[in-house]
């Protein structure tokens, strides 16, 4: 079982897209390891969890009000976030439940 329990809201949050995208470059891309362009949006990903004005009392993104990705990354990571997110429950599934459930 992975320990996030004694991480801020935002590590969480950094975490679970982490995953989220290493699965679908893995998996649906094939890539051995993080290929480039998954790598720019995991980094802007991090940016805009570090620069969300709602910081510590963020609620999940979908849910969020502002809707702060740019149009094109928005659009890569809703791909991923349908490829990976059903696969969170195969992969990680505690970290799937915390992140469905969590508050
Ligand atoms: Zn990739």
């Amino acid at each position: 079982m992975e320990k996030t329990n004694n991480l801020s809201r935002i590590e969480r949050e950094k975490h679970v897209v982490r995953l989220m995208i290493d699965l679908y470059c893995r998996k649906k891309e094939g890539h051995a390891t993080r290929c480039p362009a998954c790598q720019t949006l995991l980094s802007y990903a991090y940016v805009r969890l570090e620069r969300c004005p709602f910081g510590e009392a963020k609620t999940s993104c979908q849910r969020c009000p502002i809707h702060c990705y740019k149009a094109d990354m928005r659009e890569r990571m809703r791909q991923v976030m349908r490829f990976s997110g059903p696969r969170m429950l195969l992969y990680h599934p505690w970290i799937a439940l915390r992140h469905l459930f969590g508050k």
